[in-house]
């Protein structure tokens, strides 16, 4: 019983399934093939008649939103780039992004040209904060791209009130956060553009997909032309057999359009969330009561402004010598094991990781000079090292099972702690 499963014991959790992800089921599928049989497969195709279903998600999505506008795009990195396109940054212009994250943000920033300028986290929720923000700024500052990472929300009143002090423009990064609520409203809408991602692991998810949301018609505007070379929606309904989207030019763009097939996926989706996100926060807030009375454990914080959160990754914590000197990957091998479904501690921040490479494009060599790149990454990271090795994330698709779950993850945590000499 009291052997570790990692050292051929008996796991905690042996003949049950874990929830699997992303779930579907026959509308799911109908949705689909309604679009393949439809033929129109993307939004460059003639019309049938009916609103493309790239457009409709998107319309669906800022009204879940309660914003003005919404642009559907091929991924979410692509709507980072496009968001920073809108708001016309480019060489000589610095991003400030948080070294606590996905590369993404740091790619976005570079591929329009301009510096990203890696700034600390908060070492208990891993998001960016007021003070580590204004540790990034210069004169050369034109945004900030705040991420709420994982499964809680920035500080956004601090981190506001430092933008609009810096003239800077804030873009918030909502690839981890869709649908949670700060004061009363939805992550995206406190900046100048939201941006999502609808990845495969995503809470709303289309295998890839993304998407910029905004209350400025400008943006949209150019939004729209950013992702479609330069063509827009008419002003008017589009006729069948008719293409849908109107040459304008009004800024040079790509091509980063939605599927039809995946906005088919979406379509199907979007209704499902909300049930979702009450679903995880049930057995989140189960779990909180467990790992209380456990002791030594806690989870990621949300702040008390945040109305909602929204569960991306789940994220434990615990006190330094839980596991004596046992590093936190061993640790979380070990708990994958009793549990049978991957525990895993974040990503390395970017400041060491081996995703952030631009040294190795050429059209990226004078941004990444000897000076650009110092002045990216040439700083102290100790809220990132600290929230690195105190903090053990599960995707949320577990979440979304029984109280049964909960005592399994509560049962391999107690084991491996009360076992850890064995490791
Ligand atoms: C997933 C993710 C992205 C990238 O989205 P893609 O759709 O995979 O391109 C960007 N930012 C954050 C914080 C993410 O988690």
């Amino acid at each position: 019983m009291s052997r570790l499963a990692v050292l051929g014991g008996t796991p905690v959790r042996q003949d049950r399934d874990w929830p699997r992800w992303p779930q579907y089921d026959t509308a799911t599928e109908q949705e689909v093939v309604a679009a393949i049989r439809s033929r129109r497969w993307a939004i460059s195709w003639p019309s049938d008649g009916t609103q493309a279903r790239e457009r409709r998600f998107a319309e669906q999505w800022a009204a879940y939103n309660e914003v003005p506008y919404c642009v559907s795009l091929d991924h979410g990195s692509s709507a980072l780039l496009v968001a920073l396109e809108a708001l016309d940054i480019g060489p000589g212009d610095e991003v400030i992004v948080p070294t606590m994250t996905w590369v993404a943000p740091v790619t976005a920033v570079l591929r329009v040209g301009a510096l990203p300028v890696l700034v600390d986290v908060d070492p208990e929720t891993g998001c960016i904060t007021a003070d580590t923000v204004r540790s990034g700024l210069s004169p050369h500052t034109r945004a900030v791209i705040l991420v709420h990472h994982a499964a809680t929300v920035a500080d956004l009143d601090g981190i506001l009130e430092v933008t609009e002090q810096a003239g800077a423009a804030l873009v918030e990064d909502c690839a981890q956060a869709h649908g949670a609520r700060w004061r009363g409203r939805n992550v995206g809408t406190h900046g100048a553009v939201g941006v999502f991602s609808f990845q495969n692991g995503k809470v709303l998810a289309a295998g890839e997909g993304g998407a910029v949301i905004t209350s400025d018609e400008q943006i949209y505007r150019k939004v729209q032309q950013l992702r479609a070379d330069s063509r827009r929606y008419p002003d008017a309904d589009v006729p069948a057999g008719e293409m849908e989207l109107v040459e304008d030019g009004e800024v040079m763009g790509a091509n980063y359009c939605m599927s039809e097939l995946s906005a088919a996926v979406l379509l199907d989706q979007l209704p499902r969330l909300d049930e979702q996100h009450q679903h995880r926060e049930k057995i989140a807030v189960n779990l909180e009561k467990g790992l209380a009375e456990l002791g030594d454990f806690g989870a990621i914080p949300v702040p008390p402004e945040a109305d909602r959160r929204s569960i991306y990754e789940y994220g434990i914590t615990f006190r330094e010598g839980t596991f004596g000197s046992v590093p936190a990957t061993r640790v979380a091998e070990a708990i994958s094991a009793e549990l049978g479904m991957p525990w895993y501690p974040p990503d390395p921040p970017l400041n060491r990781s081996l995703m952030l490479r631009p040294h190795t494009k050429r059209r990226f060599a004078q941004i990444w000079s000897e000076e650009g790149r110092r002045r990216a990454t040439g700083r102290e990271f100790p809220g990132a090292e600290r929230f690195c090795a105190s903090t053990l994330l599960c995707h949320h698709g577990a979440l979304l099972g029984n109280s049964a779950d909960v005592e399994d993850i509560l049962s391999a945590l107690a084991k491996v702690r009360d076992h850890h000499d064995q490791l």
